[in-house]
């Protein structure tokens, strides 16, 4: 109702044409369900389909990225996360069921990473919470809060090793894993991929026999830190 009240007040401009309507426009969308991201979700390297390489050890099984992050991807995510614009959820959601593939007739439980507190009250929503709802909705699966911040330090701006020694002991759980279910992790945008490793780890050591993750974009090589 008030994004629909919104809308008219103040229409959403697509970050990738300009066009009205949405913040990001079906045209733009398809361009970046068209240039998937294909590489090891950790090393980048070209992989088979499940989205780590032999190489690289993880603690989930297959991996998906929308896509590189561009421009139009970031721009989107910027005005998501500090613009406050919640439509955006439903965007984000669309691309990640537009990447992953069918899951027929699996079970498949959906968990976003959780957001640290202080992001939530800045924010006035969690944002990851709010796309990994969308998605579950879409594809009729189980959502789950199961993961757990168990620290409130934040990743962003910090040193590739200050993030993984971050990321390591970040996550718990709230409860004891559904050994019957695959969880698919969401997170928005992986860096050096240790928020998802270290997620997928909690959840595995904690008796999870199966873990997926997927993001919206993978930062490119030259601005990783
Ligand atoms: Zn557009
Ligand atoms: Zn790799």
């Amino acid at each position: 109702m008030i994004e629909r009240m919104l809308q008219i007040v103040a229409p959403h401009h697509c970050y990738g044409c300009d066009k009205i309507g949405s913040t990001l426009c079906d045209n733009c969308k398809y361009n970046i369900i068209d240039d998937p991201f294909l590489g090891c979700i950790v090393c980048r390297k070209a992989t088979s389909s499940h989205g780590v390489c032999d190489g690289c050890r993880t603690s989930f099984e297959r991996a998906w990225i929308v896509t590189e992050r561009t421009d139009d991807v970031q721009d989107t995510l910027d005005g998501y996360k500090f613009g406050r614009q919640m439509a955006s959820a439903r965007v984000f959601a669309e691309l990640l069921d537009k990447r992953l593939p069918d899951f027929h007739q699996m079970n498949v439980t959906i968990v976003p990473i959780p957001t640290i507190s202080p992001h939530i009250r800045q924010r006035g929503y969690d944002h990851m919470s709010l796309i990994a709802k969308e998605l579950a909705r879409r594809r009729k699966l189980p959502y789950s809060t199961i993961l757990a911040r168990k620290t409130n330090a934040v990743q962003l701006g910090s040193s590739r090793l200050e993030r993984l020694a971050n990321a390591k002991d970040a996550y718990g759980l709230k409860y004891r894993p559904n050994p019957e279910t695959t969880y698919l992790l969401i997170d928005d945008v992986v860096t050096t991929g240790a928020t998802l490793q270290f997620g997928a780890k909690a959840l595995r050591d904690h008796g999870a026999s199966a873990v997926w993750v997927a993001a919206i974009a993978r930062q490119p090589l030259d601005k990783a830190a």
